[in-house]
């Protein structure tokens, strides 16, 4: 698989560093880093701050820095964005450290919540609390009890397992273990690889999260198309876009936070796509609208994304 496409037939989708050549640190003035970010140019010729590779494999070197920038994880990202759903559970399948920021997050999405006009809730999130004895021994019995335990207390729509670097060493198949839980309880059950040792640039946790919604929740073949339906993706912020898109009789679809499930399916039938922030919603936008969803999945279709 080339690294610089978006595959929905793949569980995993591709790091930023591999698929954008992104970075998170940069020893040099902002003018250099200007001129050694300027891919076509950098693809052409050798500059003093790139590595000399060629063509696609051309990417900004941080290998060389003498510094490494502190940063989130993707596993992080994966809990703003999934946790934040209204009627989906996430397990994180870790140790209870992994969880460590959830009462944050879960003060962020009650804000987001009565700034969207909806009803308080507590944030949905569950850990498989892994200890010594799991590391040694596996805990994928644990990750089967927790998401039997979600779906009978929380009836959920849906059921998202994260992996955290713990389980990525142990080498626990989250893939396997979703589709045996799935059949058993009959809603979708969607594996998330977001361990933090995946990636170094902790935003491709919002693409592993829009991956696995895109994948397993997003309508596949719309059979409508809501012409005043406008996907936005956005974080915890105030709901201006309705003022805004209203009086051109739009409506407006948020993603991912504070979504629901049935918010989260329609927006294959969406007009359109736009975010706030290129960061977090190129992904969903590009993989809807670039190529149907439906042609993807059936086809094997891969979407270039710059
Ligand atoms: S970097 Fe690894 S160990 Fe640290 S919070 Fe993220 S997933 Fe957990």
């Amino acid at each position: 698989m080339s690294t610089r496409k978006i595959n929905l037939s793949m569980s995993e989708c591709s790091n930023r560093e591999m698929r954008l050549g992104t970075i998170t640190s940069w020893d040099g003035s902002a003018s250099e880093l200007l001129k050694a970010s300027d891919y076509e140019d950098r693809s052409a010729k050798k500059t003093d701050k790139c590595c000399g590779k060629r063509g696609r494999a051309c990417q900004l070197c941080e290998l060389n820095m003498p510094f490494s920038q502190e940063t989130t994880c993707a596993h992080a990202m994966v809990a703003c964005q999934i946790g934040n759903l209204t009627d989906c559970i996430l397990v994180e399948h870790s140790p209870i450290g992994c969880s460590a920021q959830q009462h944050g997050l879960n003060v962020s999405m009650n804000i987001g919540l009565a700034r969207r006009h909806k009803q308080p809730q507590t944030i949905s999130i569950l850990s498989t609390n892994l200890l010594e004895n799991d590391m040694v021994f596996g805990a994928s019995n644990k990750l089967r009890q927790t998401i039997r335990d979600a779906y009978y207390r929380y009836s959920p729509k849906a059921i998202f397992i994260s992996m955290a670097c713990s389980t990525a060493i142990i080498g626990e198949d989250i893939d396997s273990i979703a589709d045996e839980l799935q059949n058993e309880l009959g809603i979708e059950v969607i594996p998330l690889h977001c361990e933090g040792f995946r990636s170094k640039h902790w935003s491709t946790g919002f693409d592993i999260s829009q991956h696995g919604i895109l994948r397993s929740i997003v309508e596949k073949n719309p059979k409508k198309k809501q012409k005043e339906l406008i996907n936005i993706v956005q974080l915890w912020g105030t709901d201006y876009f309705s003022d805004i898109l209203k009086p051109l009789g739009l409506r407006v679809n948020y993603l991912v936070d504070m979504a629901s499930y049935d918010e989260l399916k329609q927006a294959s039938e969406a007009l359109a796509t736009t975010t706030f922030c290129h960061t977090l919603g190129s992904y969903m936008a590009t993989a809807i609208h670039l190529v149907p969803i439906w042609l993807q999945h059936w086809k094997n279709i891969s979407v270039f994304l710059r």
